[in-house]
């Protein structure tokens, strides 16, 4: 392994939060930086939580990455003594007519040994009471899926890496007109800079990661559990993707009510606009939840978030050294689905960001190719 005395990583979200992290138990010198500061309500990895499960169609890669993760969040959070994880468990909603990607995922579990459960939609409604599943054909539950507490984990993350002697600063990480990274004005001196800042990395590097990212707004909202009732709490009721409806969402946990997203494709201006629902989410998951919850009808929207992803074309991440910039590491392409992996990405990047060895293919910058639904490991 090189030694390097001095790592700048540019983003205190999942990915530089844990890369940073991951390069200071190397033994490395490294400064993390953050425009607003690690758990900011702008950045992707904000809000309470986020899903971890092992489903993802019939792609290997990732499916085995998401169980490593899951044992790293359980490492961090004993390490942490913070409460990163709940298994809750997750279930994928087969509608009739939209099933390969589940019927993928359920030989690709198989196959490698995932344990998971295939039910009738009667089973179904046996063991899930809280779902109206009249229109799904069958569902895979994976019982060692759950949430993780995303704002949390970051936070847990860079006070770990603060312990471990990494420094944090607050500061903007612009690029030159090469696409260089600077900071103050002056070109970044460190031996490596890994640059994690999200979806802000398409207006960073134009010509390098723009063409592979576009950018999309997500609403979700949280919606009261009955008064008195825990039914829809994360210890009666799992994570749950509904292809079929466009949603995915998780059970009420610590209090923040059922949380559902209906992906609405939306424009956002991540620098300047105002995270705040559109009425149209509102309708529309309003709707779903009537279709999908009898049992929250009625009840109140309590909470809401609105926050964005970057998206590659065939939905893979991105880790790979800049064209021009040779010790500059990319690190990122979230397309909805990085917060899982975080702990399992952020020692990959540090591997490679030292030298260890070379990114996997499917990382590479490009050039890159739209995916079928059936190809796509999210099933997008
Ligand atoms: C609504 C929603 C639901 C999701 N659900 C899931 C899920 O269930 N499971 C899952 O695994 N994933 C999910 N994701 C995706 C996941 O949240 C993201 O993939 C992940 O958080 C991306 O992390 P990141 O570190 O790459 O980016 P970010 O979290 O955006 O971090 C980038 C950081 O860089 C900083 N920054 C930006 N510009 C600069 C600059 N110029 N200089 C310095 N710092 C800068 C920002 O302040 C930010 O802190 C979801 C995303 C959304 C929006």
């Amino acid at each position: 392994m090189a030694r390097y005395s001095d790592i700048t990583v540019a983003g205190a979200g999942i990915a530089g939060a844990s890369t940073a992290l991951a390069l200071q138990r190397r033994g490395h010198r490294v400064t993390l930086i953050d425009k607003w500061g690690p758990g900011n309500s702008r950045a992707s990895s904000t809000d309470y939580n986020r899903v971890i499960r092992a489903i993802h169609g019939r792609d290997d890669f990732y499916t085995r990455w998401a169980r490593e993760a899951r044992e790293r969040w359980l490492e961090l959070q004993a390490e942490t003594g913070q409460r990163l994880y709940y298994e809750c468990g997750a279930i994928i909603l087969a509608t009739d007519g939209h099933c390969q990607w589940e019927d993928d995922t359920c030989d690709t579990f198989t196959r490698l040994g995932v344990p998971h459960h295939r039910f009738s939609q009667a089973e179904l409604q046996t063991r899930f009471p809280q779902f109206d599943v009249r229109d799904i054909a069958y569902g895979i539950y994976e019982p060692e899926a759950g949430m993780i507490m995303a704002h949390r984990a970051v936070i847990s993350t860079v006070q770990l890496f603060e312990k471990f002697g990494g420094v944090v600063k607050r500061g903007d990480v612009t690029t030159d007109s090469d696409e260089r990274p600077m900071l103050d004005g002056k070109p970044i001196q460190s031996d490596v800079t890994v640059i994690a800042t999200g979806p802000w990395m398409a207006d960073m590097f134009p010509r390098t990661i723009k063409p592979i990212g576009s950018i999309m707004g997500i609403n979700v909202l949280y919606t009261s559990t009955p008064a008195g009732s825990d039914r829809f709490d994360a210890d009666n009721m799992p994570c749950w993707i509904d292809h079929g409806q466009g949603s995915f969402g998780m059970p009420s946990v610590e209090g923040h009510g059922v949380k559902a997203a209906v992906v609405i494709p939306e424009k956002i201006d991540i620098d300047n606009d105002e995270r705040l629902i559109k009425r149209e989410s509102l309708t529309r998951t309003r709707d779903y939840i009537r279709k999908r919850f009898p049992g929250l009808v009625g009840e109140r929207v309590v909470d809401s978030k609105f926050n964005q992803v970057i998206i590659t074309p065939d939905t893979h991440f991105i880790a790979d050294w800049h064209p021009q910039h040779a010790n500059v590491l990319m690190v990122g392409g979230c397309s909805g689905h990085l917060f899982k992996h975080g702990p399992v990405m952020g020692d990959f990047a540090a591997g490679l960001a030292v030298g260890d060895y070379d990114t996997a293919p499917r990382f590479k910058l490009g050039p890159r190719r739209k995916l079928t639904p059936a190809e796509s490991p999210s099933g997008r």
